[in-house]
């Protein structure tokens, strides 16, 4: 096999499994880096339980990409779950499955895993340039940025791995979307994937409530009925059973449609078992007192009832049940996407061969959250980046070798 020059262009998850998979097979890699380190994102990710990929049944697995279901199925085949587990422990990082089905590091933590990887990237002859900020094309190479200076890089073949636009301060900034539609390739402009939502609440709720969990619920979108729980915050609603309808409100509220989370307080009770139980309360009680007594409810779930239900509602025994197994809590936007866990958009998937390569730039190939795919959360983003940064290693492997 000859020998050849790969240039990596962003150091996250999905640019650091290509690199590996590329050095192994004997070619020489370097990683463009734009941050002082690799892999920012991965170690935030870390600090709140890495979730590295989940545990659920492998067709079920694959269905939750949505629109890219078909695109990401090669990919994900050639690196599932388990590889994702067993490439882990090959680092010395053994994993489990949460309750959810959701598989973390024993550790819980990203570092010592990437501190593993870097070091078999380092053995293995990658060569990471960090604070190497790519800034366009030119002179049919890739301007990269150093030190205050500008020089061309000219490799046999080139990965793009640059993130999505969540986070920017980490590094993923979208900064190269007009360098992309110059060459006319089609990137859909991010929007906030796995995001938090505004809310409009009242003085009162917003000091007394934020920060406040909202546990035990379901809640109903287009996409289903989800159980989980939420967070109060001072804007609105966030946390992973919010994020798991995300797409579904960003997607209606951008049609214009008034936009309602459709939240269950007590699942494990009929409406009509609540109505009965809050018709035999004393209509002179306390609402609080009514509602403890009749249902369990108190605290966050009794604050949001009195919050978003009309004093008709809360005094009429069927209504306030019927409120408290759909309360609707109208959204008015998506928080930022700096805020958001990932994004959704990028890199059209028409415009990438089967091997992850630009139909329109050959010799350059995507992978990672920069190409238009979204998931919820539960380890599948990761899981989809480490897969599309080996299908890209491959597809590049295999274009070299045609040449
Ligand atoms: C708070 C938080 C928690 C998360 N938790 C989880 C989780 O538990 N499980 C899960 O599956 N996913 C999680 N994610 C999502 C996951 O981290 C991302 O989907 C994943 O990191 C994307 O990988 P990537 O390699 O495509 O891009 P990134 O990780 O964004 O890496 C892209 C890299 O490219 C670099 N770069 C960008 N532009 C340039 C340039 N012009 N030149 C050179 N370098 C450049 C960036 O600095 C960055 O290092 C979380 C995200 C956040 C924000």
């Amino acid at each position: 096999m000859v020998k050849k020059q790969i240039a990596i262009l962003g150091g996250g998850p999905a640019g650091l499994m290509a690199a590996e998979s590329l050095s192994s097979a004997g070619h020489t890699v370097t990683v463009y880096e734009a941050m002082p380190t690799v892999a920012r994102k991965f170690l935030l990710a870390g600090k709140s339980g890495l979730n590295i990929t989940h545990s659920e049944d492998y067709d079920r697995f694959v269905s939750r990409f949505g629109t890219s279901n078909a695109r990401l199925r090669q990919a994900l085949d050639g690196f599932k779950p388990s590889d994702v587990r067993a490439w882990a422990a090959g680092l010395g990082t053994e994993t489990f499955v949460g309750s959810s089905g959701r598989v973390f590091p024993t550790a819980m933590k990203a570092s010592p895993l990437l501190r593993a990887w870097l070091r078999r990237l380092e053995a293995q002859g990658v060569q990471i340039l960090t604070r190497h900020r790519w800034i366009g094309f030119s002179d049919g190479g890739y301007v990269i940025e150093a030190s205050g200076a500008a020089h061309v890089v000219k490799p046999d073949a080139a990965l793009l791995a640059l993130g999505g636009k969540s986070w920017p301060r980490l590094g993923s900034d979208g900064c190269w979307l007009p360098w992309l539609r110059e060459k006319t390739i089609a990137v859909d402009e991010f929007q906030p994937a796995n995001c938090g939502f505004d809310v409009d609440w009242s003085e009162h709720l917003r000091q007394r409530f934020s920060g406040e969990p909202v546990k035990s619920v379901t809640a109903t979108s287009r996409v289903g009925t989800i159980p989980g729980e939420f967070v109060i915050t001072r804007h609105g609603i966030e946390g992973s059973l919010v994020y798991a309808h995300a797409a579904v409100l960003r997607e209606s509220l951008a049609a214009g449609e008034t936009t309602t989370l459709d939240v269950d307080l007590v699942p494990a009770r009929t409406q009509e078992r609540i109505a009965n139980a809050l018709g035999k309360q004393d209509p002179k009680a306390s609402l609080s007192n009514r509602l403890r007594k009749a249902v369990g409810l108190d605290g966050v779930k009794v604050a949001l009832l009195r919050e978003l239900a009309s004093a008709t509602d809360l005094n009429d025994p069927d209504r306030l049940a019927s409120l408290i197994k759909a309360l609707p809590i109208p959204v008015q936007r998506t928080r930022p996407i700096a805020e958001a866990i990932s994004s959704a958009g990028g890199v059209e998937w028409g415009e990438i061969d089967r091997n992850y390569m630009l139909k329109a730039l050959p010799g350059l190939f995507v992978a990672g959250e920069m190409i238009d795919w979204e998931a919820p959360t539960g380890g599948y983003l990761l899981t989809a980046c480490f897969a599309t940064g080996r299908a890209a290693a491959r597809g590049i492997d295999a274009w070299l070798g045609e040449r």
